[in-house]
């Protein structure tokens, strides 16, 4: 069975794009997502992050994008 990874996740929403129409909110089966007072998605959920990307799938208007966070390198 495969193992699900939390917590390496940044979530990036192009307001530009975005409609504020909550499709990605209502998706998401990890409650990551909550709208803003302008209804546009914030990510205070972001740990729980499992990145099954239906949300990216889910917006007509692709403004969400999920990738992996940048990592640190250390020497
Ligand atoms: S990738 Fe999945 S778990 Fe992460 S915010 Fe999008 S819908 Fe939620
Ligand atoms: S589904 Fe897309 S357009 Fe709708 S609120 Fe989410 S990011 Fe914005």
């Amino acid at each position: 069975m495969a193992s699900v990874v939390r917590g390496v996740y940044h979530i990036e929403v192009y307001r530009a794009l975005c409609k504020a129409c909550g499709l990605c909110t209502a998706w998401c089966p990890q409650a990551v997502l909550e709208p803003d007072a302008e209804g546009y998605p914030l990510a205070p959920g972001l740990a729980n992050c499992i990145n099954c990307k239906l949300c990216e799938r889910h917006c007509p208007d692709f403004a969400i994008e999920v990738s992996l966070a940048a990592v640190e390198k250390r020497a």
